[in-house]
């Protein structure tokens, strides 16, 4: 369907700037980081360059507008309330957002219809990026509805979490046509490091999910061996070495060790009341992610389904532990090891 004259009149100054637009929706943890990189690499790059953020949290969009122009005051900024908005003011969308449901409703109500009432040499020239870590099967739904329109489209999560968003260290794991994967990197690049092609539609989701999984089987193993530690007598930065140089050694312990103290030099989210990293409720999604994606493959996850199941525990037991770094799953188990609780990890059984 093609919009009425009036609208596109009413949006044609909107329309003439969309080459050197862009577009970021959903500024949470990693997307404000992402888009502030993006933006001021962009901005050094091209000081005519137009930049639009979007947050179904107002207040996330205005604290973000406010900061950039603190850093970049000539710089052009402004607020699309909607999804919609966003996609009409910029041929390149990036959207970073918790999860499947809200990657449904912000392409298939807001993203989508906007490219399909666009004239076909603009929504021929858009490019959505999706950084979301979701499910395969919904990403790859959506990108064909936005294939369908004209434009292109690459899912793109990350890894590197926070701090990598910060300092535009992240790992890209790409999935689309060779020509899709083409116009993202430029993008990609200025806010990562590492910036790779996995495949088509879906594939650099595939990658992201098998990683999660281990991540967040290590990151309980690692809070075991630990605590177990500790009942020993170890000194944890002692521990936390040796492990480091040792076969056991993993970003868990090295880099996102959850107890205080035992990265020296380092700044772990643990040594913040674990805050401001990967919360426990979006790794329990992760491990949702990878679940779904065994049983619909008939690969076996014996390791996947407990963690899945005491992350699970985790938020029922202590809510608060939720938003939460993920690495707090060792504050649980310690929780539990003082009052003399054991863990259950409750299996399905055929
Ligand atoms: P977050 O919850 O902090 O941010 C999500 C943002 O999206 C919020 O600002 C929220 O208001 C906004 N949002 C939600 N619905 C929206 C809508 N309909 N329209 C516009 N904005 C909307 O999450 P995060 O930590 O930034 O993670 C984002 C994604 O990145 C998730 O898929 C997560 O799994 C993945 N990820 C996170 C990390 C990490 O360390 N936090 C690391 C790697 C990958």
């Amino acid at each position: 369907m093609r919009p009425s004259p009036r609208r596109l009149f009413q949006s044609l100054d909107r329309l003439a700037m969309r080459p050197k637009s862009y577009s970021f929706v959903g500024l949470g943890r990693m997307g404000y980081e992402m888009a502030y990189n993006l933006f001021s690499k962009q901005h050094a790059q091209a000081s005519d360059s137009h930049f639009v953020v979007c947050d179904v949290v107002p207040e996330a969009s205005q604290n973000f507008c406010q900061n950039f122009l603190k850093q970049f005051p000539g710089a052009q900024i402004s607020i699309a309330t909607s999804p919609e908005e966003a996609t009409l003011a910029s041929q390149t969308v990036i959207t970073m957002l918790p999860s499947s449901p809200q990657v449904k409703s912000v392409y298939n109500e807001g993203i989508i219809p906007t490219l399909r009432s666009l004239p076909e040499e603009l929504a021929r020239t858009t490019l959505c990026i999706d950084s979301t870590t979701l499910d395969v099967d919904v990403a790859r739904t959506v990108a064909k509805n936005v294939l369908q329109t004209g434009a292109q489209m690459v899912d793109a999560p990350v890894s590197g979490g926070v701090t990598g968003a910060k300092a535009g260290t992240l790992a890209f794991l790409v999935g689309g046509s060779e020509s899709a994967f083409k116009l993202a990197y430029p993008f990609l690049s200025f806010m990562g490091m590492k910036i790779i092609h996995c495949g088509p539609s879906g594939a650099g989701l595939g990658a992201k999910i098998c990683n999660n999984l281990i991540l967040g089987v290590q990151q309980i193993v690692v809070g075991e061996a630990m605590l177990l530690g500790n009942k020993l007598g170890l000194d944890p930065a002692v521990l936390a070495s040796v492990v480091s140089s040792s076969t056991g050694n993993c970003w868990s312990i090295s880099t996102n060790n959850p107890v205080p103290n035992s990265l020296p030099g380092k700044s772990p989210p643990c040594e913040r009341d674990y805050e401001g990293g990967f919360a426990t409720g979006l790794m329990l999604k992760d491990m949702g992610l990878a679940t779904n994606l065994s049983s619909l493959a008939g690969t076996p996850l014996p390791l996947g389904e407990a963690a899945e199941c005491i992350y699970n525990q985790v938020i029922q037991e202590q809510p608060t532990l939720g938003k939460k770094d993920f690495s707090s799953v060792y504050q649980y188990l310690k929780n539990l090891s003082e009052e003399g609780k054991k863990v259950r990890v409750r299996y399905e059984t055929e």
